[in-house]
C-alpha cells in the first residue's frame, strides 16, 4: 500500500518545509508570511522500498480573523479525510498555541493515526522541548527540524512501519 500521509497545522510551523523535505522538491511554496500557501499540494516520495504520497495543506490567505479558523479547519478536515495517516505540526519555539489546541480536538475526533511533530528543534534536547506538547492528547510527540533534516527520516519510517 502507498500510504497518504497529511501534513496539518496552524501557518507559519514549518509544513511547507516538511513537504519539501519528504519530497525532494521545492514544489510547496515556503514563506516568512504566515499561511502563504494557497493550496492543498500533492507529492510523493519513497524511503527505502516504501513508497508514500504526502499532502502539504494551508491554503487560506494570511489575514487574521474568526474565518481563517474555519477555513484552517475545514481545510485541515478535508485532507485528514483522504490520508492514512497525519502529521500534525507544532511550532517547538512557540508552544502550544489555541488554533493548535483546536486542531488537536479536531484531529483526537478522527481514527487516522496521528504523530505531533515539534519542529524548529534544530540544537535543542529532544526531552526538554516536547514536554509540552503532550497536552495535546495526541501521543508521544517526536522532535523534528524540517529545514535542518533532524528526525525527519525518523518520523517517516515510524509512519511507514504501519502500513
Ligand atoms: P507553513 O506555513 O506551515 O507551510 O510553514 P513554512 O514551511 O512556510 O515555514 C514557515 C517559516 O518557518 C519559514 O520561514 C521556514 O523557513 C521556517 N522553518 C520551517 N522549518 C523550520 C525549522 O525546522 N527550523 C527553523 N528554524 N525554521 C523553520
Ligand atoms: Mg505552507
Amino acid at each position: 500500500m502507498k500510504p497518504t500521509i497529511a501534513l496539518v497545522g496552524r501557518p507559519n510551523v514549518g509544513k511547507s518545509t516538511l513537504f519539501n523535505r519528504l519530497t525532494k522538491t521545492r514544489d510547496a511554496l515556503v514563506a516568512d508570511q504566515p499561511g502563504l500557501t494557497r493550496d492543498r499540494h500533492y507529492g510523493h516520495g519513497r524511503v527505502g522500498e516504501k513508497p508514500y504520497f504526502v499532502v502539504d495543506t494551508g491554503g487560506f490567505e494570511p489575514v487574521v480573523d474568526e474565518g481563517i479558523m474555519f477555513e484552517m479547519a475545514r481545510q485541515t478536515l478535508q485532507a485528514v479525510d483522504e490520508a492514512d495517516a497525519i502529521v500534525f505540526i507544532v511550532d517547538g519555539r512557540v508552544g502550544i498555541t489555541p488554533q493548535d489546541k483546536i486542531i488537536a480536538q479536531r484531529l483526537r475526533q478522527n481514527d487516522r493515526p496521528v504523530w505531533v511533530a515539534v519542529n524548529k528543534v534544530e540544537g535543542m534536547q529532544r526531552a526538554v522541548v516536547t514536554a509540552d506538547f503532550y497536552e495535546l492528547g495526541l501521543g508521544d510527540p517526536v522532535a523534528i527540524s524540517a529545514s535542518h533534516g533532524e528526525g525527519v527520516r525518523d518520523l517517516i519510517n515510524e509512519i511507514l512501519d504501519g502500513f
